[in-house]
């Protein structure tokens, strides 16, 4: 059914955090009141909805006039190949993501980092001749990452990776010592009740089940007395390297540090109780949250010809995890919407509508610069034929995640014929609602639109040590930057904003 299943995080996310959340592989988003939806905790926004390949057979009533309005763009969608696959973009994707996410490195909320690189995303919305560059404050959360480690000390002494999942809580300076409990799913922990208290949990579950330990284990095991947990990573390949996101911690519950481990490790502590050794760990973490930081989102258009109060939005968001250098999640996001903008004005293209750059702060801490401009914006969202979000990373243009009415997903089915050959962008998976930044206006009832970039690998790299340029190859960016640049401008060019029934 596609590479949306390497997602099970969001979908089980979902469905255990917000029930009013329908999660399902239905197709058709259901309109919701937006208010409810800005109200929401920031965590349950942070969600994905299942999916299934389009089935071009719902397609018969599509009109022969669109389908020729659309196979009108062959020779548009040919320059822009030849221009960004063989021609003067040759590589330039590559290149100017590599000088962004060099010269920032991580971009965690709260940092100077995260700051800088906001300014220079507006600098280079400024160069690529856009107008109307201006920011928008939004107030993002801050936690930083202290020292880190965990002690091995029985039954033999060794240092063990880990990473705090964000918004840990810190352990006493002298750190926590103690006896550990394995468990591979929270139904075999209820069953242990009894011997939690004072130890540590460490979750190793190999099952659909597991990320969630990272996202809620803390709470769950302190629940029945556990000091401290420690989950195995949430990622399904690992050569010793930690996955960390952000937990949530239930406010009824007193908060225990948390922090994730390799596979390697938790597999090993699992072994080692297996033969009946005693296993102890020595746990120190010093992070901190502060107060929150003033962010800003960074907003520019490439007005439309005809239509320019009429929009297509390409988003990104500016913030990254703290780890790696945060190219696939997400420099890719902001530089091939920037590198879309630039492009087509290199090859004289000015659509109907005006495509709007919106590039987010605070996603990774929870939609806060998204639920800022939607609730700034809110009366604009008729206006907006579809919004476009790159956010799963570009190690291959796989295609394109849809989020919106039977209609308007056979025309991006059509669209995508143009270029699909050459770019193998052949995926068309539709999804009752897109994860990321653009959730929220998706839910208002905009169109949402996701790149796939992923080749089934997205999640060995995300938020690892390794999310860095030396996993991307420039003609995959190159590719994705056609895909992108393509389904952009037609739709924004096309004579109907795309039908929301
Ligand atoms: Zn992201």
């Amino acid at each position: 059914m596609g590479s949306y299943l390497n997602f099970p995080i969001f979908i089980i996310l979902a469905s255990l955090l917000n029930p009013n959340i329908h999660v399902s592989g239905d197709s058709q988003p259901e309109i919701l009141n937006i208010e409810q939806y800005l109200q929401d905790s920031p965590s349950a926004n942070t969600r994905f909805f299942g999916g299934r390949n389009f089935n071009t057979s719902e397609c018969t009533s599509l009109s022969p006039e669109i389908r020729s309005e659309i196979e009108d763009y062959r020779e548009v969608v040919y320059r822009i190949l030849e221009t960004t696959l063989t021609g003067h973009f040759q590589g330039k994707t590559y290149d100017d993501l590599a000088t962004f996410v060099d010269k920032f490195g991580p971009r965690v909320s709260g940092s100077d980092a995260l700051e800088e690189s906001i300014t220079y995303l507006g600098q280079l919305m400024t160069e690529a001749d856009m107008e109307d560059v201006h920011e928008e404050e939004a107030v993002t959360p801050m936690w930083l990452r202290g020292n880190e480690s965990a002690i091995l000390l029985s039954p033999r002494k060794e240092s063990l990776d880990i990473r705090g999942l964000g918004f840990s809580v810190p352990t006493p300076d002298e750190g926590i010592t103690g006896e550990v409990v394995l468990v591979r799913s929270f139904k075999e922990m209820q069953a242990m009740k009894e011997s939690l208290a004072g130890k540590i949990v460490v979750y190793n579950s190999k099952t659909g089940e597991g990320p969630l330990h990272c996202i809620i284990g803390a709470s769950m095991a302190a629940k029945m007395g556990a000091i401290a947990a420690l989950a195995r990573s949430a990622t399904s390949y690992s050569l010793y390297s930690v996955h960390a996101s952000v937990q949530f911690y239930d406010e009824k519950i007193p908060k225990i540090p948390v922090a994730a481990l390799t596979l390697e490790d938790a597999d090993m502590i699992e072994r080692m109780l297996l033969r009946g050794e005693n296993v102890t760990i020595h746990l120190t973490m010093t992070n901190t949250a502060s107060s929150e930081r003033m962010s800003r989102n960074v907003i520019g258009d490439y007005k439309g010809r005809e239509l320019p109060e009429e929009y297509v939005m390409l988003a990104g968001h500016s913030d990254s995890w703290d780890m790696g250098e945060g190219a696939l999640d997400d420099g890719i996001g902001p530089i091939l919407a920037i590198e879309v903008i630039n492009l087509l004005r290199f090859l004289n293209l000015t659509p109907r509508r005006t495509i709007r750059n919106a590039f987010f702060t605070g996603e990774e801490a929870g939609l806060y610069g998204a639920r800022r401009y939607v609730s700034d914006h809110r009366s604009e969202l008729d206006s907006y034929s579809a919004a476009l979000e790159a956010d799963f990373g570009c190690l291959r243009a796989s295609g394109l995640l849809f989020s919106g009415s039977t209609k308007a997903t056979c025309i991006i089915h059509e669209i995508m014929q143009l270029y699909s050959q050459m770019t193998n962008a052949t995926s068309l998976i539709r999804v009752g609602g897109v994860p990321t930044d653009i959730y929220l206006m998706n839910r208002g009832g905009v169109p949402g639109i996701v790149l796939n970039g992923d080749d089934g690998r997205y999640f060995w790299y995300h938020h690892t040590d390794a999310d860095t340029m030396t996993a991307m190859q420039p003609a995959n960016l190159d590719r994705c930057l056609a895909v992108w640049a393509s389904t952009a401008y037609i739709i924004a060019d096309l004579n109907e904003k795309l039908p929301r029934d």
